[in-house]
C-alpha cells in the first residue's frame, strides 16, 4: 500500500436485526465487495455511517479523497416529484437525506464521486433527473421487442448477464482499449434513469436502451454505473480497471480537478 494512497469513503446502509434478544438492533453495514474492490485498487476504504447531523457529515466528507455511493434501496420518488408506484420497493428516507447531504458537500469540495446502482440513481435525482420506478412495469424499449431484457438476474453476482454499449469520447470508454465498444455486466436493478439530469452524459446503454452509465466531468468528477462492478473485480479485469481508474482520479485530489 502506497503511503499516499487515497482514502475512499464508502456510503453504508442500515440492517435491523429481526430475531433473538438483539431484535430491533440497527447495524451499519456495507457489502464487503466494495471494501475489497477499493483496497485491491490501491486505496484505503473508509466506511461512512448514516448520521443525522449535517456538520458531522461535512467533517466525514472532509476526511476522504473520493466518495463511493453504494447500492441499496429505491430512492424515494417524492425526491423527483412522483407519487409511489405499486411496484416501488423498500425506500429509506433517512438514508436518502444523509446521502444527499454527503453527495452535495463532496461535490462542493470537488471530491470525485463514483456511484454504483442506487448510487447512480441517487446522483441522477440529486442533479434534477427522474427514475422509472419499475422497469418491467413502466419501461418500453424503443427497439423491437418492446419488452425490456431482464435487469434482475437470477445467476451468481459475479456473472455478467447482459451487454452494455459504451459511448465513445467518455471517461468510461477511455479506461479501455480503443477497440472496446462494449462490456459484459451483471444486473441487479429494477429501476433505471428516466430523464437524465442536466449536465450529464450517457456513457453506456444496454441493448434495450436502458441507461447503464453516466458521467459529468468538468470542474467536478462524477461517474456512475447501473451494474455492480464491485461484485466482479475478483474475476473480471475490466471491472478492477474501473476501480483503479476512479482511485487514480481520487489520488489527484480535489484541487487538481483538471
Ligand atoms: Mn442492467
Amino acid at each position: 500500500m502506497h503511503k499516499q494512497a487515497p482514502i475512499i469513503g464508502i456510503l453504508t446502509n442500515i440492517l435491523t436485526v429481526e430475531t433473538g434478544v438483539l431484535s430491533g438492533t440497527e447495524r451499519i453495514y456495507v457489502n464487503r465487495d466494495y471494501v475489497t474492490s477499493v483496497l485491491k485498487a490501491g486505496a484505503i476504504p473508509f466506511l461512512l455511517p448514516i448520521i443525522p447531523d449535517l456538520e458531522a457529515t461535512k467533517r466525514q466528507i472532509e476526511q476522504i479523497d473520493g466518495l463511493l455511493l453504494s447500492g441499496g434501496q429505491d430512492v424515494c420518488p417524492h425526491l423527483y416529484n412522483e407519487e409511489p408506484s405499486l411496484f416501488l420497493e423498500e425506500t429509506s428516507h433517512e438514508r436518502d437525506l444523509y446521502e444527499l447531504q454527503a453527495l452535495r458537500y463532496a461535490y462542493e469540495l470537488k471530491k470525485p464521486l463514483f456511484g454504483v446502482c442506487r448510487g447512480l440513481q441517487l446522483i441522477n435525482v440529486a442533479f434534477g433527473g427522474t427514475l422509472y420506478q419499475d422497469i418491467p412495469q413502466h419501461y418500453q424499449s424503443p427497439q423491437e421487442p418492446k419488452e425490456p431484457l431482464t435487469h434482475s438476474q437470477n445467476v451468481a453476482k459475479q456473472e455478467a448477464t447482459h451487454t452494455v454499449d459504451l459511448s465513445a469520447n467518455s471517461w468510461l470508454s477511455s479506461i479501455y482499449e480503443n477497440n472496446t465498444t462494449h462490456l459484459h455486466v451483471n444486473s441487479f436493478h429494477h429501476q433505471a434513469i428516466k430523464d437524465l439530469a442536466p449536465g450529464f452524459q450517457v456513457t453506456a446503454r444496454s441493448k434495450d436502451g436502458i441507461i447503464e452509465a453516466i458521467e459529468k466531468i468538468d470542474e467536478c468528477f462524477i461517474v456512475a454505473v447501473q451494474w455492480h462492478p464491485e461484485m466482479m473485480t475478483e474475476h473480471h479485469e475490466e471491472m478492477h480497471a474501473l476501480f483503479c481508474a476512479f482511485v487514480s482520479r481520487a489520488a489527484l485530489g480535489g484541487s487538481h480537478a483538471h
